[in-house]
Protein backbone atom coordinates (compact mmCIF):
# COMPACT_ATOMS: atom_id res chain seq x y z
CA UNK A 1 0.00 0.00 0.00
CA UNK A 2 1.09 3.57 -0.20
CA UNK A 3 1.48 5.58 2.81
CA UNK A 4 -0.87 8.20 1.53
CA UNK A 5 -3.40 5.66 2.20
CA UNK A 6 -7.40 5.90 1.35
CA UNK A 7 -10.12 5.33 3.42
CA UNK A 8 -13.08 4.39 1.04
CA UNK A 9 -15.95 6.32 2.57
CA UNK A 10 -15.57 10.08 2.64
CA UNK A 11 -15.41 10.58 6.57
CA UNK A 12 -13.20 13.54 7.71
CA UNK A 13 -14.71 17.35 8.04
CA UNK A 14 -12.89 20.32 9.45
CA UNK A 15 -14.95 22.67 11.03
CA UNK A 16 -14.16 25.99 9.68
CA UNK A 17 -12.83 25.41 6.62
CA UNK A 18 -14.93 26.45 4.03
CA UNK A 19 -13.80 24.34 1.16
CA UNK A 20 -15.07 21.12 3.20
CA UNK A 21 -18.20 22.55 3.90
CA UNK A 22 -18.93 23.04 0.65
CA UNK A 23 -18.03 19.60 -0.79
CA UNK A 24 -19.99 20.35 -4.08
CA UNK A 25 -17.65 23.40 -4.93
CA UNK A 26 -14.57 21.86 -6.35
CA UNK A 27 -12.49 24.63 -8.14
CA UNK A 28 -10.56 21.79 -10.28
CA UNK A 29 -12.12 18.74 -12.32
CA UNK A 30 -8.98 16.50 -13.20
CA UNK A 31 -9.49 14.55 -16.13
CA UNK A 32 -7.08 11.50 -17.03
CA UNK A 33 -7.52 8.40 -18.63
CA UNK A 34 -5.30 6.17 -16.19
CA UNK A 35 -4.70 6.96 -12.55
CA UNK A 36 -1.96 5.94 -10.28
CA UNK A 37 -3.75 5.93 -6.83
CA UNK A 38 -2.32 2.77 -5.31
CA UNK A 39 -0.51 -0.21 -6.34
CA UNK A 40 -3.52 -2.52 -5.63
CA UNK A 41 -5.70 -0.02 -8.54
CA UNK A 42 -4.10 -1.26 -11.40
CA UNK A 43 -5.65 1.93 -13.22
CA UNK A 44 -2.52 3.33 -14.57
CA UNK A 45 -0.02 1.61 -17.68
CA UNK A 46 2.99 4.23 -16.81
CA UNK A 47 4.19 7.48 -16.52
CA UNK A 48 1.13 9.64 -17.28
CA UNK A 49 -0.54 7.71 -14.92
CA UNK A 50 1.71 7.72 -11.95
CA UNK A 51 1.81 11.44 -12.70
CA UNK A 52 -2.14 11.98 -12.21
CA UNK A 53 -2.10 10.07 -9.14
CA UNK A 54 0.76 12.25 -8.17
CA UNK A 55 -1.08 15.44 -8.78
CA UNK A 56 -4.03 14.83 -6.74
CA UNK A 57 -1.86 13.50 -4.03
CA UNK A 58 -0.43 17.08 -3.92
CA UNK A 59 -3.49 18.70 -4.27
CA UNK A 60 -4.77 16.87 -1.09
CA UNK A 61 -1.75 17.77 0.85
CA UNK A 62 -2.21 21.57 -0.51
CA UNK A 63 -5.69 21.86 -0.04
CA UNK A 64 -6.27 22.45 -3.49
CA UNK A 65 -10.04 22.04 -3.71
CA UNK A 66 -9.69 19.50 -6.96
CA UNK A 67 -11.71 16.29 -7.91
CA UNK A 68 -10.57 13.50 -10.23
CA UNK A 69 -12.53 11.64 -13.43
CA UNK A 70 -11.32 8.51 -14.54
CA UNK A 71 -12.57 5.35 -15.54
CA UNK A 72 -12.99 1.80 -13.66
CA UNK A 73 -11.19 -0.91 -15.32
CA UNK A 74 -11.86 -3.98 -13.55
CA UNK A 75 -9.59 -5.80 -15.79
CA UNK A 76 -7.10 -3.32 -15.15
CA UNK A 77 -4.14 -2.86 -17.72
CA UNK A 78 -2.85 -6.38 -17.75
CA UNK A 79 -0.44 -8.58 -15.39
CA UNK A 80 2.81 -9.25 -17.31
CA UNK A 81 4.23 -12.96 -17.18
CA UNK A 82 7.73 -13.37 -18.87
CA UNK A 83 8.86 -16.90 -19.74
CA UNK A 84 12.20 -18.08 -19.33
CA UNK A 85 13.03 -16.68 -22.78
CA UNK A 86 11.59 -12.76 -21.93
CA UNK A 87 8.89 -13.44 -23.55
CA UNK A 88 5.65 -11.41 -22.48
CA UNK A 89 2.45 -13.04 -21.98
CA UNK A 90 -0.80 -10.74 -20.70
CA UNK A 91 -3.67 -11.13 -17.99
CA UNK A 92 -6.25 -9.36 -16.62
CA UNK A 93 -5.60 -8.20 -13.82
CA UNK A 94 -8.54 -8.43 -11.53
CA UNK A 95 -9.18 -6.67 -8.52
CA UNK A 96 -12.01 -6.16 -6.03
CA UNK A 97 -13.27 -2.77 -6.85
CA UNK A 98 -15.27 -2.70 -3.61
CA UNK A 99 -12.48 -3.40 -1.49
CA UNK A 100 -11.23 0.09 -2.27
CA UNK A 101 -14.02 2.23 -3.77
CA UNK A 102 -17.44 3.29 -2.64
CA UNK A 103 -20.26 3.07 -5.20
CA UNK A 104 -21.97 6.15 -5.85
CA UNK A 105 -26.16 6.12 -6.80
CA UNK A 106 -26.29 8.04 -9.49
CA UNK A 107 -26.23 7.20 -12.62
CA UNK A 108 -25.92 9.77 -15.91
CA UNK A 109 -26.36 8.38 -19.71
CA UNK A 110 -24.14 8.86 -22.47
CA UNK A 111 -24.54 8.06 -26.20
CA UNK A 112 -22.11 5.98 -27.98
CA UNK A 113 -22.77 5.62 -31.42
CA UNK A 114 -26.45 5.10 -31.94
CA UNK A 115 -27.01 3.73 -28.53
CA UNK A 116 -27.43 4.79 -24.92
CA UNK A 117 -25.84 3.61 -22.25
CA UNK A 118 -25.92 4.11 -18.50
CA UNK A 119 -22.96 4.95 -16.87
CA UNK A 120 -22.24 4.96 -12.88
CA UNK A 121 -19.74 6.15 -10.35
CA UNK A 122 -17.39 5.04 -7.58
CA UNK A 123 -15.47 7.16 -5.24
CA UNK A 124 -11.88 6.62 -4.06
CA UNK A 125 -11.23 9.37 -1.53
CA UNK A 126 -7.68 10.70 -0.68
CA UNK A 127 -7.18 12.63 2.16
CA UNK A 128 -3.59 15.15 2.60
CA UNK A 129 -1.30 15.37 5.08
CA UNK A 130 -3.41 18.06 6.63
CA UNK A 131 -6.52 16.15 6.18
CA UNK A 132 -7.63 17.82 3.05
CA UNK A 133 -9.76 15.06 0.81
CA UNK A 134 -10.29 14.64 -2.57
CA UNK A 135 -12.47 12.50 -4.56
CA UNK A 136 -11.49 10.77 -7.21
CA UNK A 137 -14.25 9.52 -9.50
CA UNK A 138 -14.16 6.46 -11.39
CA UNK A 139 -17.04 5.87 -14.45
CA UNK A 140 -18.25 2.25 -14.49
CA UNK A 141 -20.70 1.05 -17.24
CA UNK A 142 -20.22 -2.13 -16.05
CA UNK A 143 -24.29 -2.18 -14.72
CA UNK A 144 -27.13 -4.52 -15.32
CA UNK A 145 -28.98 -2.51 -17.48
CA UNK A 146 -26.29 -1.70 -20.29
CA UNK A 147 -25.51 -4.91 -22.74
CA UNK A 148 -23.08 -7.32 -22.43
CA UNK A 149 -20.69 -5.39 -25.09
CA UNK A 150 -21.45 -1.62 -23.49
CA UNK A 151 -20.69 -3.75 -19.97
CA UNK A 152 -17.42 -4.26 -21.22
CA UNK A 153 -16.14 -0.71 -22.61
CA UNK A 154 -14.96 0.62 -19.25
CA UNK A 155 -13.26 -3.14 -19.28
CA UNK A 156 -9.83 -2.15 -19.56
CA UNK A 157 -7.28 0.17 -20.03
CA UNK A 158 -5.61 0.78 -23.31
CA UNK A 159 -7.25 -2.74 -24.51
CA UNK A 160 -9.07 -3.01 -27.96
CA UNK A 161 -8.81 -1.18 -30.63
CA UNK A 162 -9.86 2.20 -31.28
CA UNK A 163 -13.54 2.08 -31.92
CA UNK A 164 -13.38 0.78 -28.24
CA UNK A 165 -10.71 3.47 -27.58
CA UNK A 166 -13.03 5.97 -29.13
CA UNK A 167 -16.24 5.07 -27.03
CA UNK A 168 -13.90 4.90 -24.03
CA UNK A 169 -13.12 8.52 -24.04
CA UNK A 170 -16.74 9.27 -24.93
CA UNK A 171 -17.48 8.22 -21.66
CA UNK A 172 -14.03 9.65 -20.28
CA UNK A 173 -15.17 13.11 -21.65
CA UNK A 174 -18.50 13.61 -21.81
CA UNK A 175 -19.81 10.93 -18.97
CA UNK A 176 -17.37 12.87 -16.77
CA UNK A 177 -18.71 16.17 -17.40
CA UNK A 178 -22.60 14.80 -16.93
CA UNK A 179 -21.49 12.41 -13.71
CA UNK A 180 -20.14 15.93 -11.62
CA UNK A 181 -23.12 18.07 -12.49
CA UNK A 182 -25.04 15.11 -11.59
CA UNK A 183 -23.39 14.68 -8.07
CA UNK A 184 -23.71 18.85 -7.87
CA UNK A 185 -20.54 19.56 -7.98
CA UNK A 186 -20.07 23.11 -9.95
CA UNK A 187 -16.54 23.47 -11.17
CA UNK A 188 -14.58 26.56 -12.76
CA UNK A 189 -11.64 24.64 -14.40
CA UNK A 190 -12.06 21.49 -16.26
CA UNK A 191 -8.17 20.45 -16.57
CA UNK A 192 -7.49 17.61 -19.64
CA UNK A 193 -4.63 15.36 -18.67
CA UNK A 194 -3.53 14.38 -22.30
CA UNK A 195 -6.07 14.28 -25.11
CA UNK A 196 -8.25 11.13 -23.87
CA UNK A 197 -10.38 13.57 -22.25
CA UNK A 198 -11.03 16.49 -24.89
CA UNK A 199 -14.31 15.12 -25.47
CA UNK A 200 -15.50 16.66 -22.53
CA UNK A 201 -15.06 20.47 -24.41
CA UNK A 202 -18.06 18.65 -26.29
CA UNK A 203 -19.74 17.80 -22.88
CA UNK A 204 -20.06 21.68 -21.61
CA UNK A 205 -20.82 22.78 -24.79
CA UNK A 206 -24.07 21.03 -24.96
CA UNK A 207 -25.17 22.47 -21.71
CA UNK A 208 -23.79 25.75 -22.14
CA UNK A 209 -25.89 25.85 -25.98
CA UNK A 210 -29.23 25.73 -23.82
CA UNK A 211 -28.45 29.18 -22.83
CA UNK A 212 -25.89 30.70 -25.31
CA UNK A 213 -27.11 30.43 -29.19
CA UNK A 214 -24.30 31.66 -31.12
CA UNK A 215 -21.96 28.98 -31.70
CA UNK A 216 -18.58 31.58 -31.35
CA UNK A 217 -19.83 32.38 -27.95
CA UNK A 218 -20.66 28.87 -27.38
CA UNK A 219 -17.09 27.84 -27.77
CA UNK A 220 -15.31 31.24 -25.88
CA UNK A 221 -17.42 29.65 -22.92
CA UNK A 222 -15.91 26.61 -23.02
CA UNK A 223 -12.29 27.41 -23.26
CA UNK A 224 -13.04 29.69 -20.48
CA UNK A 225 -13.33 26.94 -18.35
CA UNK A 226 -10.83 24.61 -19.87
CA UNK A 227 -7.30 23.63 -19.94
CA UNK A 228 -4.84 21.46 -21.55
CA UNK A 229 -1.86 19.67 -20.47
CA UNK A 230 -0.31 17.33 -23.62
CA UNK A 231 2.63 14.94 -23.14
CA UNK A 232 3.33 13.63 -26.55
CA UNK A 233 5.90 15.19 -28.50
CA UNK A 234 5.93 13.76 -32.16
CA UNK A 235 2.67 14.34 -34.19
CA UNK A 236 2.02 10.46 -34.75
CA UNK A 237 1.78 9.92 -30.89
CA UNK A 238 -1.04 12.05 -30.95
CA UNK A 239 -4.64 10.03 -30.38
CA UNK A 240 -6.84 10.47 -33.50
CA UNK A 241 -9.74 8.82 -35.68
CA UNK A 242 -10.56 8.18 -38.74
CA UNK A 243 -13.49 9.89 -40.09
CA UNK A 244 -16.10 7.40 -40.45
CA UNK A 245 -15.39 6.06 -36.75
CA UNK A 246 -15.97 8.96 -35.40
CA UNK A 247 -18.67 10.14 -37.57
CA UNK A 248 -20.33 7.01 -36.60
CA UNK A 249 -19.45 6.77 -33.00
CA UNK A 250 -20.15 10.83 -31.85
CA UNK A 251 -23.14 11.00 -34.20
CA UNK A 252 -25.24 12.50 -31.55
CA UNK A 253 -22.94 15.04 -30.59
CA UNK A 254 -23.21 17.37 -33.53
CA UNK A 255 -21.22 19.92 -31.64
CA UNK A 256 -18.13 18.73 -31.79
CA UNK A 257 -18.61 20.48 -35.19
CA UNK A 258 -17.68 24.27 -33.86
CA UNK A 259 -14.22 23.13 -32.41
CA UNK A 260 -11.22 22.79 -34.38
CA UNK A 261 -11.09 19.35 -34.10
CA UNK A 262 -9.99 17.68 -37.01
CA UNK A 263 -6.92 17.22 -39.13
CA UNK A 264 -6.62 17.93 -42.78
CA UNK A 265 -7.76 14.22 -44.04
CA UNK A 266 -10.69 14.15 -41.93
CA UNK A 267 -9.89 12.43 -38.96
CA UNK A 268 -10.66 13.31 -35.26
CA UNK A 269 -7.66 14.58 -33.41
CA UNK A 270 -8.06 14.70 -29.89
CA UNK A 271 -4.97 17.11 -29.31
CA UNK A 272 -6.99 19.37 -31.64
CA UNK A 273 -10.21 19.46 -30.10
CA UNK A 274 -8.45 20.05 -26.26
CA UNK A 275 -6.06 22.77 -28.04
CA UNK A 276 -9.34 24.31 -29.99
CA UNK A 277 -11.30 24.31 -26.51
CA UNK A 278 -8.60 25.18 -24.06
CA UNK A 279 -8.14 29.16 -22.64
CA UNK A 280 -4.63 27.66 -21.31
CA UNK A 281 -2.14 24.86 -22.62
CA UNK A 282 1.05 23.09 -21.68
CA UNK A 283 3.82 20.93 -22.71
CA UNK A 284 5.06 18.73 -19.53
CA UNK A 285 9.00 20.16 -19.83
CA UNK A 286 10.16 23.06 -21.25
CA UNK A 287 11.77 21.68 -23.82
CA UNK A 288 8.91 19.67 -24.85
CA UNK A 289 6.83 23.40 -24.53
CA UNK A 290 8.57 24.95 -27.60
CA UNK A 291 8.51 20.95 -29.34
CA UNK A 292 4.66 21.24 -29.13
CA UNK A 293 4.74 25.32 -29.85
CA UNK A 294 6.42 24.33 -32.91
CA UNK A 295 3.92 21.51 -34.04
CA UNK A 296 0.96 23.83 -33.56
CA UNK A 297 1.84 27.10 -34.13
CA UNK A 298 -1.84 28.12 -34.15
CA UNK A 299 -2.07 27.85 -30.35
CA UNK A 300 0.15 29.50 -27.61
CA UNK A 301 1.68 26.68 -25.97
CA UNK A 302 3.67 27.44 -22.34
CA UNK A 303 5.53 24.65 -20.28
CA UNK A 304 4.96 23.26 -16.49
CA UNK A 305 7.90 20.70 -15.79
CA UNK A 306 6.37 17.27 -14.10
CA UNK A 307 7.10 16.50 -10.66
CA UNK A 308 6.38 13.32 -8.48
CA UNK A 309 5.15 13.44 -5.11
CA UNK A 310 7.91 13.57 -2.61
CA UNK A 311 6.43 11.54 0.26
CA UNK A 312 4.92 8.45 -1.68
CA UNK A 313 8.99 8.46 -3.72
CA UNK A 314 11.08 8.68 -0.78
CA UNK A 315 12.22 5.71 0.71
CA UNK A 316 11.71 5.25 4.83
CA UNK A 317 15.31 5.33 5.17
CA UNK A 318 15.14 9.03 3.86
CA UNK A 319 12.02 9.89 4.96
CA UNK A 320 13.66 9.45 8.21
CA UNK A 321 16.60 11.22 7.79
CA UNK A 322 15.08 13.84 6.14
CA UNK A 323 12.67 14.37 8.99
CA UNK A 324 15.37 14.56 11.30
CA UNK A 325 17.36 17.28 8.97
CA UNK A 326 15.11 19.21 7.09
CA UNK A 327 11.75 18.99 9.50
CA UNK A 328 8.28 19.46 7.26
CA UNK A 329 9.94 18.50 4.60
CA UNK A 330 6.70 16.85 2.84
CA UNK A 331 4.72 19.28 3.33
CA UNK A 332 7.06 21.54 1.86
CA UNK A 333 9.54 19.98 -0.39
CA UNK A 334 11.27 22.69 -1.62
CA UNK A 335 13.28 22.91 1.61
CA UNK A 336 14.93 20.04 0.76
CA UNK A 337 17.45 22.32 -0.42
CA UNK A 338 18.59 22.60 2.68
CA UNK A 339 19.34 18.80 2.33
CA UNK A 340 23.52 19.33 2.36
CA UNK A 341 23.30 20.03 5.54
CA UNK A 342 23.30 16.36 6.05
CA UNK A 343 25.96 14.60 7.05
CA UNK A 344 28.06 12.08 4.41
CA UNK A 345 27.92 8.75 6.10
CA UNK A 346 24.06 8.93 7.21
CA UNK A 347 22.93 9.94 3.76
CA UNK A 348 25.63 6.62 2.65
CA UNK A 349 23.64 4.53 5.45
CA UNK A 350 19.98 5.52 4.05
CA UNK A 351 20.95 4.63 0.80
CA UNK A 352 22.54 0.93 1.98
CA UNK A 353 19.42 0.45 3.75
CA UNK A 354 16.95 1.56 0.60
CA UNK A 355 19.18 -1.05 -1.56
CA UNK A 356 19.29 -3.63 0.92
CA UNK A 357 15.79 -3.62 0.39
CA UNK A 358 15.88 -3.53 -2.93
CA UNK A 359 18.14 -6.21 -3.40
CA UNK A 360 16.44 -8.23 -0.75
CA UNK A 361 12.88 -8.17 -2.55
CA UNK A 362 14.67 -8.64 -6.23
CA UNK A 363 16.13 -12.08 -4.75
CA UNK A 364 13.83 -13.13 -3.27
CA UNK A 365 10.93 -12.90 -6.04
CA UNK A 366 13.19 -14.00 -9.34
CA UNK A 367 15.40 -16.23 -7.19
CA UNK A 368 19.13 -14.03 -8.02
CA UNK A 369 21.68 -13.47 -6.00
CA UNK A 370 22.20 -9.86 -5.81
CA UNK A 371 25.21 -8.45 -3.86
CA UNK A 372 25.13 -4.96 -2.11
CA UNK A 373 28.43 -4.33 -2.79
CA UNK A 374 28.06 -4.13 -6.60
CA UNK A 375 27.72 -1.09 -8.38
CA UNK A 376 23.92 -1.13 -9.62
CA UNK A 377 22.06 0.60 -12.08
CA UNK A 378 18.57 0.33 -12.84
CA UNK A 379 15.97 1.09 -15.82
CA UNK A 380 12.40 0.73 -15.01
CA UNK A 381 9.82 2.17 -17.32
CA UNK A 382 7.20 1.05 -20.00
CA UNK A 383 8.93 -1.52 -22.46
CA UNK A 384 8.61 0.21 -25.68
CA UNK A 385 11.16 0.85 -28.69
CA UNK A 386 11.92 4.84 -28.12
CA UNK A 387 13.43 4.67 -24.24
CA UNK A 388 16.26 1.92 -26.00
CA UNK A 389 16.53 0.03 -22.74
CA UNK A 390 19.10 -1.97 -24.54
CA UNK A 391 21.72 0.32 -25.78
CA UNK A 392 23.87 -0.21 -22.92
CA UNK A 393 24.74 -3.34 -25.08
CA UNK A 394 25.98 -2.00 -27.87
CA UNK A 395 29.48 -2.97 -27.67
CA UNK A 396 28.84 -6.34 -25.18
CA UNK A 397 32.47 -6.96 -24.94
CA UNK A 398 33.20 -3.15 -23.87
CA UNK A 399 30.70 -3.61 -20.53
CA UNK A 400 32.06 -6.83 -19.82
CA UNK A 401 35.20 -5.28 -19.84
CA UNK A 402 34.16 -2.45 -17.57
CA UNK A 403 32.20 -4.76 -15.48
CA UNK A 404 35.76 -6.87 -14.46
CA UNK A 405 37.86 -3.56 -13.72
CA UNK A 406 35.67 -2.28 -11.37
CA UNK A 407 34.64 -5.37 -9.53
CA UNK A 408 31.14 -6.11 -11.32
CA UNK A 409 27.94 -4.21 -12.70
CA UNK A 410 24.41 -5.45 -11.44
CA UNK A 411 21.59 -3.93 -13.88
CA UNK A 412 17.80 -4.04 -12.86
CA UNK A 413 15.28 -3.66 -14.96
CA UNK A 414 11.42 -3.77 -15.31
CA UNK A 415 8.80 -2.85 -17.17
CA UNK A 416 5.71 -3.87 -19.44
CA UNK A 417 5.40 -3.82 -22.85
CA UNK A 418 2.07 -2.70 -24.39
CA UNK A 419 0.38 -5.97 -25.35
CA UNK A 420 0.42 -4.68 -29.36
CA UNK A 421 3.99 -3.38 -28.95
CA UNK A 422 6.20 -5.96 -30.63
CA UNK A 423 9.46 -3.29 -30.84
CA UNK A 424 8.86 -3.79 -26.87
CA UNK A 425 8.34 -7.02 -26.69
CA UNK A 426 11.34 -7.81 -28.51
CA UNK A 427 13.75 -5.25 -26.49
CA UNK A 428 12.62 -7.58 -23.30
CA UNK A 429 13.48 -10.25 -25.00
CA UNK A 430 17.13 -9.09 -25.93
CA UNK A 431 17.16 -7.88 -22.79
CA UNK A 432 16.91 -11.86 -21.37
CA UNK A 433 19.31 -13.32 -24.21
CA UNK A 434 22.04 -10.43 -23.04
CA UNK A 435 21.60 -11.71 -19.19
CA UNK A 436 22.75 -14.89 -20.23
CA UNK A 437 25.69 -13.64 -22.66
CA UNK A 438 27.04 -11.49 -20.18
CA UNK A 439 27.48 -13.89 -17.16
CA UNK A 440 29.29 -13.65 -14.76
CA UNK A 441 30.61 -10.26 -15.14
CA UNK A 442 27.21 -8.47 -15.33
CA UNK A 443 24.31 -9.47 -13.34
CA UNK A 444 21.16 -8.56 -15.44
CA UNK A 445 17.51 -8.75 -13.66
CA UNK A 446 14.31 -8.49 -15.41
CA UNK A 447 11.75 -7.88 -12.87
CA UNK A 448 8.21 -8.95 -14.22
CA UNK A 449 5.24 -6.54 -13.36
CA UNK A 450 6.65 -3.16 -12.76
CA UNK A 451 4.04 -1.86 -10.66
CA UNK A 452 3.89 1.11 -8.61
CA UNK A 453 5.12 -0.98 -5.94
CA UNK A 454 8.25 -1.95 -7.78
CA UNK A 455 8.54 2.07 -8.97
CA UNK A 456 9.08 2.91 -5.07
CA UNK A 457 12.32 0.26 -4.90
CA UNK A 458 13.83 0.25 -7.80
CA UNK A 459 14.07 4.16 -7.69
CA UNK A 460 15.05 4.03 -4.37
CA UNK A 461 17.57 0.94 -4.19
CA UNK A 462 20.01 1.57 -7.38
CA UNK A 463 23.71 3.25 -7.59
CA UNK A 464 22.63 5.43 -11.13
CA UNK A 465 19.51 5.68 -12.97
CA UNK A 466 19.78 5.12 -16.64
CA UNK A 467 18.10 6.63 -19.06
CA UNK A 468 18.41 6.44 -22.26
CA UNK A 469 15.05 7.61 -24.89
CA UNK A 470 15.52 8.93 -28.34
CA UNK A 471 14.76 12.73 -28.79
CA UNK A 472 13.11 14.82 -28.68
CA UNK A 473 10.65 11.44 -27.24
CA UNK A 474 10.79 11.80 -23.71
CA UNK A 475 7.92 14.66 -23.08
CA UNK A 476 9.28 14.50 -19.40
CA UNK A 477 10.13 11.49 -17.63
CA UNK A 478 9.48 10.70 -14.06
CA UNK A 479 11.02 8.06 -12.50
CA UNK A 480 14.52 9.94 -12.53
CA UNK A 481 12.80 12.75 -10.09
CA UNK A 482 11.83 9.54 -7.96
CA UNK A 483 15.56 8.95 -7.63
CA UNK A 484 16.82 11.91 -6.96
CA UNK A 485 14.79 12.07 -3.95
CA UNK A 486 16.53 9.00 -2.78
CA UNK A 487 19.82 10.49 -3.62
CA UNK A 488 20.45 8.47 -6.76
CA UNK A 489 21.95 10.33 -9.67
CA UNK A 490 21.16 10.00 -13.23
CA UNK A 491 23.06 8.97 -16.00
CA UNK A 492 20.57 10.29 -19.14
CA UNK A 493 20.22 12.00 -22.55
CA UNK A 494 19.80 15.43 -22.34
CA UNK A 495 16.09 15.38 -23.30
CA UNK A 496 12.80 16.11 -20.66
CA UNK A 497 13.12 17.23 -17.40
CA UNK A 498 17.10 16.31 -17.18
CA UNK A 499 17.68 19.66 -19.63
CA UNK A 500 16.54 21.40 -16.67
CA UNK A 501 17.91 18.79 -13.89
CA UNK A 502 21.31 17.91 -14.98
CA UNK A 503 24.34 20.08 -13.64
CA UNK A 504 26.96 17.66 -15.05
CA UNK A 505 28.83 16.11 -12.60
CA UNK A 506 26.76 17.72 -9.52
CA UNK A 507 23.18 15.83 -9.78
CA UNK A 508 24.51 13.55 -12.24
CA UNK A 509 25.60 13.30 -15.58
CA UNK A 510 24.94 14.02 -19.46
CA UNK A 511 25.10 10.85 -22.17
CA UNK A 512 26.42 12.49 -25.40
CA UNK A 513 24.97 12.53 -28.66
CA UNK A 514 26.77 13.21 -31.73
CA UNK A 515 23.86 14.79 -33.75
CA UNK A 516 19.65 15.19 -33.42
CA UNK A 517 18.68 11.53 -32.60
CA UNK A 518 15.36 12.12 -33.79
CA UNK A 519 16.96 10.85 -37.71
CA UNK A 520 16.71 6.96 -36.12
CA UNK A 521 20.25 5.51 -36.82
CA UNK A 522 22.58 3.14 -35.86
CA UNK A 523 25.09 5.44 -35.32
CA UNK A 524 23.23 7.33 -33.02
CA UNK A 525 22.75 4.58 -30.67
CA UNK A 526 26.04 3.17 -31.08
CA UNK A 527 27.05 6.75 -30.28
CA UNK A 528 24.58 6.89 -27.10
CA UNK A 529 26.46 3.25 -26.01
CA UNK A 530 29.72 4.74 -26.59
CA UNK A 531 28.85 7.75 -24.19
CA UNK A 532 27.46 5.33 -21.48
CA UNK A 533 30.57 3.62 -21.57
CA UNK A 534 33.16 6.13 -21.23
CA UNK A 535 30.76 8.01 -18.67
CA UNK A 536 31.28 4.41 -16.56
CA UNK A 537 34.86 4.37 -16.99
CA UNK A 538 36.21 7.65 -16.82
CA UNK A 539 33.78 9.54 -14.63
CA UNK A 540 31.14 7.36 -12.23
CA UNK A 541 33.20 4.10 -11.44
CA UNK A 542 36.10 5.88 -10.32
CA UNK A 543 34.36 8.55 -8.36
CA UNK A 544 31.88 5.39 -6.29
CA UNK A 545 34.67 2.96 -5.81
CA UNK A 546 37.37 5.45 -5.52
CA UNK A 547 36.02 8.71 -3.83
CA UNK A 548 33.49 7.82 -1.85
CA UNK A 549 33.21 11.32 -0.42
CA UNK A 550 32.59 13.42 -3.51
CA UNK A 551 30.16 10.11 -5.03
CA UNK A 552 27.52 11.30 -1.88
CA UNK A 553 28.54 15.14 -2.34
CA UNK A 554 26.48 14.22 -5.72
CA UNK A 555 23.87 12.47 -3.91
CA UNK A 556 23.30 15.02 -1.80
CA UNK A 557 22.70 17.78 -4.86
CA UNK A 558 20.77 15.27 -6.61
CA UNK A 559 18.62 15.84 -3.39
CA UNK A 560 18.99 19.63 -2.35
CA UNK A 561 19.60 20.92 -6.53
CA UNK A 562 16.54 18.15 -7.63
CA UNK A 563 14.27 16.64 -5.64
CA UNK A 564 13.78 19.81 -3.99
CA UNK A 565 12.47 21.24 -7.54
CA UNK A 566 10.92 18.47 -9.35
CA UNK A 567 8.22 17.64 -7.21
CA UNK A 568 4.13 18.18 -7.61
CA UNK A 569 3.97 20.52 -4.76
CA UNK A 570 5.95 22.74 -6.55
CA UNK A 571 4.16 21.45 -10.26
CA UNK A 572 0.34 22.36 -8.92
CA UNK A 573 1.50 26.21 -7.36
CA UNK A 574 2.95 26.45 -10.96
CA UNK A 575 -0.91 25.02 -12.39
CA UNK A 576 -2.66 26.96 -10.00
CA UNK A 577 -0.85 30.58 -10.65
CA UNK A 578 -0.33 29.84 -14.97
CA UNK A 579 -2.96 27.32 -15.57
CA UNK A 580 -6.18 27.54 -13.06
CA UNK A 581 -6.30 30.87 -12.13
C1 LIG B 1 7.32 6.50 -12.56
C2 LIG B 1 6.76 5.32 -13.25
C3 LIG B 1 6.73 5.30 -14.64
C4 LIG B 1 7.25 6.43 -15.50
O1 LIG B 1 8.63 6.30 -15.77
P1 LIG B 1 9.34 7.24 -16.84
O2 LIG B 1 10.75 7.27 -16.44
O3 LIG B 1 8.69 8.59 -16.72
O4 LIG B 1 9.10 6.62 -18.14
C5 LIG B 1 6.19 4.18 -15.26
N1 LIG B 1 5.72 3.14 -14.55
C6 LIG B 1 5.74 3.13 -13.19
C7 LIG B 1 5.19 1.96 -12.45
C8 LIG B 1 6.27 4.22 -12.50
O5 LIG B 1 6.28 4.21 -11.16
Amino acid sequence: MLTMSSSAKPSLSIDGDIRVKEPGHRKIAYFSMEIGLDENIPAYSGGLGVLAGDTVRSAADLGLPMVAVTLLYRKGYFQQHLSPEGVQSEEPAHWQVENFLAPLKKTVQVAVGPRTVEVGAWQYTITGQSGFQIPVLFLDTDLDVNTPIDRQLTGMLYGGDSHYRLSQEIILGIGGVRMLQSLGYTIDCYHMNEGHAALLTVGLAERLSVSVRRKPAIVDKVRSKCVFTTHTPVPAGHDRFDPALAGDLCQQYPLLNIFKAFDEDGSLNMTRLALSGSRYVNGVAKRHGEVSQVMFPDYKIGAITNGVHSQTWTSEPFRQLFSRYVPGWSEEPSTLRHALVIPPEEIWSAHVAAKNNLLAAVNQSVGAQLSPDIFTIGFARRATAYKRADVIFSDIERLRQIAKVYGGLQVIYAGKAHPKDEAGKHIIRRIFEMKQTLQPEVQIIYVPNYDIHWGRLITAGVDLWLNTPRRPLEASGTSGMKACHNGIPSLSILDGWWLEGCVDGTTGWALLEPKDSSDDSKDVDLAVGESIYESLEKKILPLYHGDRERWIWVMKNAIAINAAFFNTHRMLEQYTLKSYL
